[in-house]
């Protein structure tokens, strides 16, 4: 077994492959960018590696600089995580060059799984059942709108080399496909330096599911059954489970089986997936095979009880796999929830900044909650914006579900925007809770984008009752403490009136018979009765306790006199006022927003490339204004009214945060 071992990565991953090692008893050694100085996995490990800049293109996507390292520290193997060098086969060889050993298959399957057309041409020699589709390369606009035909619409053109959702255009017609044809060359050229394209049968309503594998190179190769990632958002996965709620064990043994012949035909070694597309009539076609450990592998760890790294670690080392396909288990059912920094209510634009407050929900064995954050530390605009991945585990798919719907609720969050809301609107979908689910189901059920009014409807009581039992938690302990001084006049209450989106609610508390609880209230709020139990303490931003009986968490930030809470995603401003003040406060006036027509602000954080305009210049509505990159993509601001500047915010090469003023017009 290795002594030691370098994780290529950043982030939760290489939190995640850390944690395995040192299990193991293996040393490990980090490696980062200048952004990633103070990073978790650099705290981690047991030895760090500086490698240069934040852009990955200057640090982790350096094949020699890893390598460096691996000999400065006596390295004996890499475990590369997901994303970055891991499919890279130049970093396996150069690996192998350094008698390096790289956790992960060899340098030839890599290679014959990277290309869409060269995998789809080996799966279907394997037996493998690929998309109905032309497996050569297309020369023109017009060759693809002959084989579109041939095939019938509707049709998706793809970029060979595609990953991550790039190059890929659907097409219903002859101009869709000339079009698509086009702008998948231009993108495939842009993003990937391959223009190569075919077109395949764009299969409807379909679902995404994908075969684990697990090899040892030496005769063993295991299906360890299948995930479903069918909610994406822009093909890219948001939510994943195991199992899946449309698979019989008839289809997934099928798949299981064509998935392990597959890796049979490329000699295959280590943790793979085959990804699948699956129709309404459980058909299922070959998409593509990723040949590492994907984002979603907690999710089948939880339901066969395996450590997919460890599993690697020892393939590697030249282990073979004791375990017999007939003992993988299929225990209960996992969910995956991505948490990222991105405001859900604003297009999901990625969120950066610093996570003032960061708690996750406690992790024991229905919750796993793998992240690479921590309070204090920076969301920065370098990489992925992913904070965590949050898993739950239950007996059954309803149960895992009611984990999650729990586990977000406890998520505590401040400093940067992140999807939560997004994510607890998804657990309260009536459609995911049925698992009727396509890839189509995000764009489908949030037409418009998210907005405030998809989360599910709260029963208003519920937020009052707490609002007020905090309240006047609070106002108790003033009591006790002012209440020692002569001459105070402060008083327990027991009348109040919580103002809750500009509505008035009269409340009145006593005591709660018979509570075991530290806190116990029966709360009247507008004439009706509830019972809140609680042992939350003044200071936890988490308040958990029961109404009527009922499970109940919400967060609680204060603003100004009042409270904003958090619960099942949506947020609420309340006041808890004495009726005097409440009566004082419908008279106050309401500030109103300030004007910022006159500004061009920043829709995203990002780096001001250029500025096309000067102090007195006069604009049209729709000349250039600025340039904004962010998320390697430039984004072009045009005056959206004629006017005059009056005065530049920012100079070009500065960074931008979001709504950051640019410029000023008079
Ligand atoms: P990438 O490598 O960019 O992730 P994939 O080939 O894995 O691309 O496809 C990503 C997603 O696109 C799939 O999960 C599926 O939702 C959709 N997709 C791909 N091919 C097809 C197809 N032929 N018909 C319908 N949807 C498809």
């Amino acid at each position: 077994m290795f002594e030691k071992i370098l994780i290529a990565n950043r982030g939760e991953i290489a939190c995640r492959v850390i944690r395995t090692a040192r299990r193991m008893g293996i040393k490990t050694v980090a490696v980062y960018s200048d952004a990633d100085r103070n990073a978790l996995h650099v705290e981690m490990a047991d030895e760090a590696v500086h490698i240069g800049a934040a852009p990955s293109a200057q640090s982790y996507l350096l094949i020699e600089k890893i390598v460096e390292a691996c000999k400065a520290t006596g390295a004996q193997a890499v475990h590369p995580g997901y994303g970055f060098l891991s499919e890279k086969r130049e970093f396996q060889e150069a690996l192998a060059a350094a008698g390096i050993a790289f956790i992960g298959p060899d340098a030839f399957a890599i290679q014959a799984m990277g290309d869409k057309i060269e995998s789809k041409k080996l799966a279907k020699k394997a037996g493998v059942s690929t998309v109905p589709g032309y497996l050569g390369v297309i020369a023109d606009d017009s060759e693809a709108v002959t084989i579109a035909r041939d095939i019938g619409y509707p049709v998706m053109i793809k970029a060979s080399a595609g990953g991550g959702g790039k190059g890929m255009r659907v097409a219903w017609n002859d101009e869709e496909a000339r079009e698509g044809f086009r702008s998948a060359t231009n993108e495939a050229r842009s993003s990937f330096a391959d223009d190569r394209v075919f077109v395949e049968k764009y299969i409807q309503q379909p679902r995404h599911i994908e075969i684990q594998l697990l090899a040892d190179g030496q005769g063993t190769c295991l299906y360890l059954h299948e995930r479903e990632c069918s909610i994406q958002r822009r093909h890219q996965k948001v939510i994943e489970e195991a199992p899946s709620p449309f698979l019989d064990a008839a289809t997934r043994k099928a798949m299981g089986e064509q998935a392990v012949a597959l890796a049979n035909a490329v000699q295959y070694k280590s943790a793979g997936t085959v990804e699948f597309i699956v129709d309404a009539e459980r058909n299922f076609y070959f998409l593509e095979m990723n040949t590492r450990l994907q984002v979603e592998h907690p999710v089948t760890e939880l339901i066969t009880g395996l450590d997919l790294v460890e599993l690697m670690i020892r393939v590697a080392a030249g282990e073979k796999l004791t375990l017999r396909q007939e003992d993988v288990q299929l225990n209960g059912w996992a969910v995956e929830a991505r948490v990222y920094a991105e405001d859900p209510f604003r297009n999901f634009l990625p969120s950066t900044g610093r996570l003032t407050h960061y708690r996750p929900p406690a992790a024991d064995s229905h919750v796993r909650v793998d992240t690479g954050v921590y309070e204090g530390g920076e969301i920065s605009m370098y990489y992925d914006p992913m904070i965590a991945k949050l898993c739950t585990w239950g007996p059954t798919r309803d149960a895992a579900i009611a984990e999650m719907r729990e586990a977000l609720d406890q998520y505590y969050i401040r400093g940067v925007s992140h999807n939560i809301p997004f994510l607890a609107s998804l657990m309260a979908n009536q459609r995911f809770v049925d698992g009727r689910l396509t890839t189509n189901f995000i764009a489908e059920e949030y037409p418009t984008g998210f907005h405030a009014s998809d989360l599910p409807p709260e029963d208003p009581a519920v937020l009052i009752a707490v609002a007020a039992v905090i309240h006047r938690s609070l106002n108790d302990r003033d009591i006790q403490i002012s209440g020692k001084m002569a001459g105070n006049k402060a008083t327990v209450r027991d009348d109040w009136v919580v103002v809750l989106d500009g509505t008035r609610h009269p409340v009145h508390l006593h005591a709660a018979e018979g509570k075991a609880q530290r806190i116990g209230y029966a709360v009247e709020v507008d004439g009706q009765r509830h019972t809140v139990l609680s042992d939350w303490r003044i200071g936890e931003p988490l308040f958990h306790g029961t109404v009527n009986g009922t499970d109940v968490r919400v967060q609680i930030d204060r603003v100004g006199i009042g409270y904003r809470l958090h619960h099942s995603g949506s947020q609420a401003v309340v006041k808890v006022l004495t009726p005097k003040a409440a009566a004082l406060d419908a008279l106050m006036p309401v500030k109103a927003p300030p004007d910022m027509s006159k500004f061009l602000l920043s829709p995203m954080p990002g780096l001001l490339v250029s500025l096309a305009v000067s102090e007195g210049q006069e604009v049209k509505a729709g000349e250039v204004l600025a340039v904004v990159e962010a998320m390697k993509m430039e984004n072009i601001l045009r005056a959206s009214q004629d006017g005059t500047v009056a005065k530049i915010h920012a100079a070009p090469g500065s960074s931008l945060a979001v709504d950051q003023k640019i410029v000023e017009f008079a």
